[in-house]
């Protein structure tokens, strides 16, 4: 049975499998990533290298995590709470091959003040594209931020910490959903010194540079 068709069939056992699927490794995603596409009966299911590597029972929890998406189904199998464990946990294995000078003091900045020096360095690398202040990606444990914060320390910072946080508290996943912003979450980041001050001093910078995803942070 092909790796579709099983995690088809494990996902939806009542009903038959009647689509033409095809699962493309390519390189063009970072470390993990994967994504789908669809067209009527025809699925697509693009892959990073990486995936190769991986056992199939995990390869099939992240199939049957696009089609969750894609069919808007909340329900969850043994195999995608094993995916999950595995994106929680990737980071460990993750190769650290980008960093910068400016990330890398205000990561450390950080880490000391708030973390007790504890977080692994993850990937650090500033953004091409300015739609995002931030981003974490579990994958490659990759935090990105936004050019725009260049030199702009205390908002830099406060972002860093935001990716930070998504590092310390991952997500948990539920009815289907992933829930990146917990209230553990939320808590820890109400506690950093002048929050309030330094989220509408954000929103200023995001309306100025039209920044489309104001508070998305990415994750
Ligand atoms: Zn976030």
């Amino acid at each position: 049975m092909s790796l579709v068709s099983e995690a088809y069939n494990g996902l939806f056992p009542e009903k038959e499998f009647e689509y033409d699927a095809k699962i493309k490794y390519s390189n063009k995603f970072n470390d993990y990533n994967a994504n789908v596409r669809y067209r009527g009966n025809y699925l697509e299911f693009g892959l990073s290298k990486k995936w190769k590597e991986i056992g199939r029972e995990i390869r099939i929890g992240l199939i049957q995590s696009l089609m969750a998406k894609i069919f808007k189904t909340k329900k969850t199998t043994t195999n995608i709470d094993l995916y999950n464990i595995f994106l929680k946990n990737v980071h460990i294995a993750a190769p650290k091959y980008l960093t910068d000078p400016m990330l890398q003091e205000s990561f450390d900045r950080l880490n000391d003040e708030y973390f007790y020096g504890l977080m692994d360095r993850p990937n650090l690398t500033w953004a091409k594209s300015i739609n995002k202040l931030g981003s974490y990606e579990y994958g490659s444990d990759t935090i990105t931020i936004s050019k725009i914060l260049e030199n702009k320390d205390e908002l830099l910072d406060y972002v860093m910490y935001h990716e930070m946080l998504h590092k310390k508290h991952k997500f948990t996943h539920n009815k289907g959903r992933s829930l990146h912003h917990s209230k553990k979450f939320r808590t820890d980041e109400k506690s950093y010194p002048a929050s309030e001050l330094l989220e509408r001093e954000l929103k200023k910078l995001v309306t100025k540079n039209k920044i489309k995803k104001a508070f998305g942070f990415g994750f």
